[in-house]
Order: structure tokens, then C-alpha cells, then sequence
């Protein structure tokens, strides 16, 4: 009994010097994060503010096809802004219109043989939410700059990018810098419903001009936030390394019609209730791997002791963190597929039995999973040759995930840390839960990544597509120096 004791008391003693070994094993890669001296960057602020400000005056609105025409004045208007504001860069660069209404700047470097570096953004933004008009603080395309923000639409999504990229390209320019690598920007002009004569003619242009691989490929996605949405201290620079995929599928359940006054048991509405029932009761696996498990790795040094105790023996309390995860849809939707039954109808007039009832699930699939695998997944769950299932059209796989060890994402971590502090910011690879148009890139660099250098307020992004959008200006300043740095800093990629 002594002895069972004993071993016992030793194995617990064991255990518990792996967790601690561990912990402090995380623990010491903070100190890895290294500081040194970091050049200045000078920024002319108070206009880059002006011009940032005057291009959330244009609405360049995406309006779902079909519903209103697009308000090509408002591009032009916006580009002509451009060209007034930038005048370095559209003397420096080539510039071309692209399929009416995208933009694209080629600055060639000075090492014709290395892969170019493509910088993205687009120029439209989404709607006011009807009805909502009165509770912004400032008019949406007034482009107020009030109360130390920018106020506006596109404020966030994504103007600050373009805006950002030109002001930092212009002040690249302005000190004489010339890029190793060929240079693109390319600004779409219908992100907001989908990307196809964007970015995806963009990239097509590039391709059919010889581009056959990008060293370096990056978009909106992530943002500097605050720590505290993953439980950490201090600043995270989320960057997205992997998007899910999109997939629509329509349920329909076939009915007998006739008259309400001798019904069956079930309708097909009733039907198709319990086949939306059997749908959500079954969730997809969750699974603690791949870019969600990279980010939690990478936060894990900054935690206080009991969580770094348990994201340090994932092997011993990973079921405990996915459980915590997944009880918050946010975090749930970094761990599996998600299902949404966004739409359902059926039956036409009160006293007619309907002869059929449809509902639409949507999917986001996570890396992993793909298309194929959902359709089969949900005709399993369904099991009814009653239910016929169509996908809706609209869709796209999950993006491949992009290499974190590679030279881009090397350029894009020291550019932020130069800029923002080594260390009052982590730097964490995540997966996009939505869609962006780098989607479009993924198959032609294995850099291809989601992120915009620029500190967002913690509830921004309530703001991204919501009321009241709006940019700290100490954060607009400060993602034009990032990005300065970054160009500065691609050079170092072979
Ligand atoms: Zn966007």
C-alpha cells in the first residue's frame, strides 16, 4: 500500500514538472522577441489625415447585383482624388484603370528576377444599413474628422488600406527609395459582393502579363488588437494565413399538396423542420490544429500563469480550451465548419397543404474540410431521398494555409514589431472566418496574407460593415510607418 503510494505521489510529481517545464518553455520565447534600433520614418500626418479624410467622402457603394447601379462618378471621383494626393506615386508608378473600374500600379525594382510583392485593397464599401442613417454620430460620407478619428464609411473596410499604401508609397518616394522587387498595387472595385471583376481581373491581367508567382501577397484580414478578446496582455497582430471557404446549400422537401381540412401527420414543412432540427444537432468536429492552433501557441507566452499553464500541456487540457472556445461563437468559428440555416420557406395560401418547403444552410468551412466533404457530410445527416439538396451557386473552397516561416511573413512580423514595440505587441498567424479577395491569390504564393497594419479600437470591428465606422487617427498615421517599413523591409526577402 506504502509503495502504490509512492508511485503515486512520484507520477503526480512528474506531471507536474511537465507542466511547469513547459509553461516555462513558452515562457521563454517572450524574451526571444528581440527590440534593437529602429530608423525613424516621417510622415507628413496632418495631410495624410486630409487625403485619408476626402476619400471617405466618395460613395463607392457595392450594391448586391440586380438591386441599384454602381456609381461609377463616385470611383472616378475617388480616383481623381487619388491622383491629386499622390502626385509622386502617379509619376513614379504605371497606372491603369482595369475592367472600368479597378486600379492597378506596377513600380518596377530594381532586381527584375525576383518575385513581385503585391499589395491589395479595394475601393468599395457596403451600404448604410437602412434605417440606421440617424445613429451615426457623423454623417457616413461626410468624412468628419472629429473627436481624434476619421468618421466614415470605408473608414476601416478599407479605404485606410488604399489610402495607407499610396500616403506610404508617396513618402517612399519622397526619400528616394527605390524597391528590389517589382511592386503592384491593386485596388479592386467589388470586394463587398465577391471580387469576380476586381481582384480577380486584377489578377488574371498580372498572370497573362508573365506573373507567375508572388513573393509576397497582402490584403485586409487581421488587425492590431487588443489582447484582451484572447485573454492576453498587451497588443495582438492578428494575421490572417488561411481564409474558410463559403458553400450554400438549399434543402428541399418534396410534399403531396392538397387541401389543409385532410392533412398528413407532417407537412413537408414539418418535414423540413426535423431535417433542420437533425442539422444543427449535429455540429461539425472541432479540432485545436492548424492556424488556430499556431495563434493560441503564439499568444501562450503572454497569458497570466494559469492559462499559460494550460495552452503550454494542450496535450493534457486541449479538450478544456476547445470546450472554452467554443462556448463563444466568435471563437467557436476558429475551431470547425460552422452551419446556418439562414433561410426557409414553403407553402403558399393558409388552407393549402404546400407541396414543398425548402431551407438554406450556410456553410463556413474551415481548412481541412471542403466542399465535397460538407455535401456529403449533410447528406448523411439527412438520410432521406425526399430531400433533394442543391448548392446555391456562390461558393468557394478554404484557402490554402500560407507558410508562417516563410520570408513574407518574416517581412510583415518586423515591420510590426519596429513599428508598434517588440514588445507591446504579439504576433499571431490566425484563420479569417470571412471572405477576402486574396482568396484570389492563394494558388500563387504561399505568402499570401490577410492584415492591416493599424491598431483598431475594441469594439472596431462592430464597427466593419455596422454604424458609426471610424479610425483612430493615431492609428491611420501609424499603419502608413508600418507600411513604409514593410516595403522597406521586402527587400530582405530573396
Ligand atoms: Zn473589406
Amino acid at each position: 500500500m506504502k509503495r502504490f503510494l509512492l508511485v503515486i505521489v512520484g507520477c503526480l510529481a512528474l506531471l507536474a514538472g511537465v507542466l511547469v517545464f513547459n509553461t516555462s518553455r513558452s515562457m521563454n520565447r517572450v524574451a526571444v522577441r528581440d527590440g534593437g534600433k529602429v530608423a525613424a520614418v516621417t510622415v507628413d500626418s496632418a495631410g495624410a489625415i486630409a487625403r485619408f479624410a476626402k476619400a471617405l467622402t466618395y460613395p463607392t457603394i457595392s450594391w448586391d447585383p440586380g438591386t441599384q447601379p454602381v456609381d461609377s462618378a463616385a470611383f472616378r471621383g475617388l480616383q481623381a482624388h487619388l491622383a491629386e494626393s499622390f502626385p509622386l506615386v502617379h509619376k513614379t508608378l504605371k497606372h491603369e484603370v482595369i475592367n472600368h473600374l479597378s486600379l492597378l500600379y506596377t513600380w518596377p525594382g530594381t532586381d527584375p528576377t525576383r518575385a513581385p510583392v503585391v499589395l491589395m485593397g479595394h475601393q468599395d464599401v457596403v451600404p448604410v444599413i437602412p434605417g440606421t442613417e440617424s445613429q451615426w454620430q457623423q454623417q457616413p460620407f461626410s468624412g468628419a474628422v472629429k473627436d481624434g478619428f476619421v468618421w466614415g464609411r470605408g473608414a476601416l473596410d478599407d479605404k485606410l488600406t488604399v489610402l495607407a499604401t499610396l500616403e506610404a508609397i508617396e513618402t517612399l518616394i519622397r526619400d528616394g527609395y527605390k524597391p528590389r522587387h517589382t511592386v503592384y498595387l491593386a485596388f479592386g472595385h467589388d470586394e463587398e459582393i465577391g471580387g469576380e471583376q476586381g481582384a480577380q481581373v486584377l489578377r488574371d491581367t498580372l498572370v497573362a502579363r508573365g506573373l507567375k508567382e508572388a513573393a509576397l501577397v497582402l490584403d485586409e484580414g487581421g488587425a492590431i488588437a487588443d489582447g484582451a478578446m484572447l485573454g492576453v496582455t498587451g497588443k495582438v497582430a492578428l494575421i490572417g494565413v488561411s481564409e474558410k471557404g463559403f458553400l450554400s446549400l438549399e434543402l428541399t422537401m418534396k410534399g403531396k399538396g392538397g387541401h389543409s381540412s385532410t392533412p398528413p401527420p407532417h407537412t413537408a414543412i414539418g418535414q423540413i423542420a426535423s431535417v433542420i432540427e437533425k442539422i444543427e444537432a449535429a455540429p461539425f468536429p472541432a479540432t485545436l490544429d492548424g492556424p488556430t492552433r499556431w495563434m493560441l501557441d503564439a499568444v501562450a507566452p503572454t497569458m497570466p500563469f494559469g492559462k499559460r499553464l494550460a495552452m503550454a500541456n494542450l496535450w493534457l487540457f486541449g479538450p478544456l480550451v476547445e470546450k472554452a472556445m467554443l462556448a463563444q461563437p466568435q471563437s467557436a468559428a476558429m475551431l470547425r465548419t460552422t452551419t446556418a440555416v439562414t433561410m426557409v420557406s414553403g407553402g403558399v395560401k393558409t388552407n393549402v397543404l404546400p407541396i414543398d418547403a425548402k431551407a438554406v444552410v450556410n456553410f463556413r468551412i474551415r481548412p481541412g474540410e471542403t466542399m465535397a466533404s460538407v455535401t456529403d457530410r449533410v447528406r448523411g445527416i439527412v438520410n432521406d431521398t425526399n430531400v433533394a439538396i442543391r448548392d446555391l451557386g456562390f461558393h468557394t473552397e478554404p484557402s490554402p494555409v500560407s507558410d508562417r516561416e516563410g520570408a513574407g511573413f518574416k517581412a510583415l512580423a518586423k515591420s510590426v514589431r519596429e513599428e508598434f514595440g517588440a514588445s507591446g505587441v504579439t504576433v499571431a498567424p490566425y484563420l479569417v472566418i470571412g471572405g477576402t479577395d486574396a482568396r484570389y491569390w492563394s494558388g500563387r504564393s504561399t505568402q499570401t496574407f490577410r492584415f492591416m497594419g493599424a491598431p483598431i479600437e475594441a469594439d472596431g470591428m462592430t464597427r466593419v460593415h455596422g454604424t458609426n465606422e471610424r479610425a483612430p487617427l493615431g492609428s491611420y498615421v501609424s499603419s502608413v510607418r508600418y507600411l513604409v517599413r514593410l516595403v522597406r523591409n521586402t527587400d530582405e526577402i530573396p
